[in-house]
């Protein structure tokens, strides 16, 4: 499909107790918009913030005609915030972004230019050798190490959600309606004509991560759990080496009985019993565990809740 030269952008904006970043990324925005010839939409999706970012979003949109404000009724979490921006956002071209400066505007006319190319998704990624050492960046690595390792899907690690789509992209985006969202995996998985376009992240322009430790587990958890069985089949395997092992033993027995039973003894042997029935029973507890959680998954997925639900828009 050819594209037209000049067509309707909207950026896609989730913001969660950002009150003052909010103003500043606005400001580095337009200065950024008002120098390319296209059409924009700015949504900004107010995550359930407890600060004044409502006042402060409300500010912006009373300034300036672009911006389109939509307020969740509680803090749903960064995927939801984003996801109920693209299911509103129209025109050709969406783009989603952070709100706290990480996410450099100045990138937003080669995002466009690539767009122009033919691509579906331009996705921008983080350079991690420039990062330095952190908590973050090494669990970050070491967490799309094991998810590309076990999950049919390759997802680029340091891959931001940063990125431009395609109206068809958004649209098949829209038609997937699973509650347990890892955007970055879903994207990958459409397969669209995508592009990479690495970026230095620069640092917060203020205030602290909105991702906590509780928040970043549950992302991962999404992620492992949506895009792999693999888990179940670490059971399956750890079970069939247990039922080798107890056969194994069995014979062992069998055979001191049977071929030398001059040399039972009962008492000596309790150590390793105990040991055996306790990793026994670990790999049972975590078998289900992994088990439970598919089933939460499917439990909460057949409920079929929204993710999100607005209280303004
Ligand atoms: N965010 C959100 N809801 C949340 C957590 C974060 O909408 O529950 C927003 C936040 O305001 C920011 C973006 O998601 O615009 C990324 O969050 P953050 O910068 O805190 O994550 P980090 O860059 O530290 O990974
Ligand atoms: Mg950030």
């Amino acid at each position: 499909m050819p594209v037209k030269k000049r067509f309707l952008i909207s950026l896609v904006i989730p913001v969660y107790n950002e009150a003052g970043v909010v103003e500043q990324t606005h400001a580095r925005l337009r200065q950024t918009l008002d120098a390319l010839p296209h059409d924009f939409l700015i949504y900004y999706i107010n995550d359930g913030s407890s600060d004044d970012t409502e006042r402060s979003l409300a500010g912006l949109a009373a300034a300036d005609s672009r911006i389109r404000l939509l307020t969740l009724s509680r803090n749903f979490g960064h995927q939801a915030a984003l996801t109920a921006g693209l299911d509103h956002a129209e025109g050709d071209l969406v783009i989603s972004m952070d709100c706290d400066g990480q996410h450099p505007p100045e990138l937003l006319p080669e995002m466009i230019t690539l767009f122009e190319q033919g691509y579906d998704i331009v996705q921008a990624q983080r350079m991690e050798a420039e990062q330095g050492f952190s908590f973050k960046s090494a669990t970050s690595a070491a967490f799309y190490r094991l998810i590309n390792r076990i999950s049919g899907t390759r997802i680029e690690p340091g891959a931001a959600d940063f990125r431009a789509m395609s109206r068809q992209a958004v649209d098949a985006l829209k038609a997937m309606p699973e509650y347990h969202r890892f955007l970055r995996g879903m994207i990958a998985w459409m397969g669209y004509k995508s592009v990479i376009l690495p970026f230095h992240e620069p640092k917060r322009l203020a205030g602290k991560s909105k991702y906590s430790l509780a928040k970043m587990l549950r992302l991962a958890s999404d992620a492992i759990f949506s895009f792999s069985l693999l888990p179940l089949y670490i059971g399956l395997s750890a079970g069939g080496l247990f039922i080798l092992l107890a056969a194994a033993q069995i014979a062992y027995v069998l055979y001191i009985f049977i071929i030398k039973p001059a040399h039972v003894t009962i008492a000596p042997g309790w150590s390793s019993l105990m040991a055996v029935m306790l990793i026994a029973s670990g790999v049972i507890m975590i078998l289900l565990g992994f088990i439970g959680v598919y089933v939460g998954y499917i439990f909460q997925q057949v409920k079929g809740r929204p993710v999100y639900l607005l209280k303004k828009r």
